[in-house]
């Protein structure tokens, strides 16, 4: 799972196959065949698995070739160049959502990010563009969640390979806190990884894991608020979050998360 830290992904991995799928990593699946009905699927090093359905997960890729033989320009991974307004080079021509390149907020550059959440808010821009509007696309963090079984799985910003290869002097910490107090019955273990510049403190992204009923996507969203706004990883510890023992804690995740963040920050040297 390329989204999430290799830590992560391993609880990741681990759900699947305790619902029974088997999880095959490093493999090129070569050719798909049929026998006897059934599918059978090839890859390298003998790879072989017969199956009643084959799912290909492709990736996304922009469908800019109209836009192109048009005289748009495109840019980052095919994707139709735009300015913050979602105007392409062509007058009168606005584009927006999974065709066309995402400006980073905290990179502050184009990227290709096509997610339902971006896609709406740049069809809005380019909608009060076409009617005179001003307003600018104010750019992505990349926050996204998906539901794994029994487990959530966010991400927000940048992580720590990525940050580093940005500019960032980057320390990323494991913390897990639970979702609300643990005396209080059901209570989950929720895994998150924060990354914040050593130099600044500045908060660069967040990651969690866990089950999917103990508000994973509220916390990475209060991650991304803080993003948003350029927040360090100690301001957290100053938001006022809501609090009742069956659904948080008075320190809240993000919180007890933060806080190893800043005291493995005063341990740990700049490199
Ligand atoms: C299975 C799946 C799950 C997803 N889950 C999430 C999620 O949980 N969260 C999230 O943020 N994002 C999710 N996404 C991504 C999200 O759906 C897309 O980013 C978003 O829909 C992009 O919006 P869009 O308007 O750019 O393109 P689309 O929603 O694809 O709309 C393009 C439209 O243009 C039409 N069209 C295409 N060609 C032509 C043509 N030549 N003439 C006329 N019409 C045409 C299509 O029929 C379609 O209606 C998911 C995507 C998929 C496929």
């Amino acid at each position: 799972m390329p989204s999430i830290d290799p830590s992560l992904g391993r609880l990741v991995r681990r759900e699947l196959e305790q619902h029974g799928v088997e999880v095959v990593m490093a493999v090129t699946a070569g050719d798909i065949g049929r026998r006897d009905g059934a599918l059978v699927v090839r890859g390298d090093g003998g790879f072989v698995r017969t199956t009643d359905l084959v799912l290909v997960g492709g990736g996304v890729e922009p469908n800019s070739d109209l836009a192109r033989a048009a005289g748009i320009t495109t840019g980052v991974h095919g994707a139709i160049r735009v300015d913050r307004r979602m105007r392409t080079n062509l007058p009168g021509v606005l584009a927006a959502g999974d065709c066309v390149e995402t400006w980073h907020r905290i990179l502050q550059k184009p990227t290709y990010l096509p997610l339902g959440t971006t896609a709406h808010k740049q069809g809005r821009i380019a909608g009060e563009t076409a009617v005179g509007g001003e307003r600018e696309f104010q750019g992505s963090l990349g926050t996204q969640v998906v539901k794994v079984f029994s487990l959530a799985v966010a991400r927000t910003g940048l992580r720590d390979d990525e940050a580093r290869r940005a500019g960032f002097e980057p320390l990323t910490v494991e913390a897990t806190p639970w979702h609300h107090k643990v005396y209080y019955p059901g209570a989950h273990p929720l895994h998150m990884r924060i990354t914040g510049d050593r130099t600044t403190g500045r908060l660069l992204g967040a990651q969690i894991v866990g089950h999917w009923q103990a508000e994973v996507a509220k916390r990475i969203d209060v991650f991304a608020t803080a993003l948003f706004r350029g927040m360090t990883v100690d301001e957290l510890n100053d938001l006022d979050l809501s609090y009742t023992p069956p659904v948080g804690a008075p320190w809240d995740a993000v919180q007890e998360a933060a806080q190893t963040w800043v005291s493995a920050a005063r341990l740990t040297p700049l490199s």
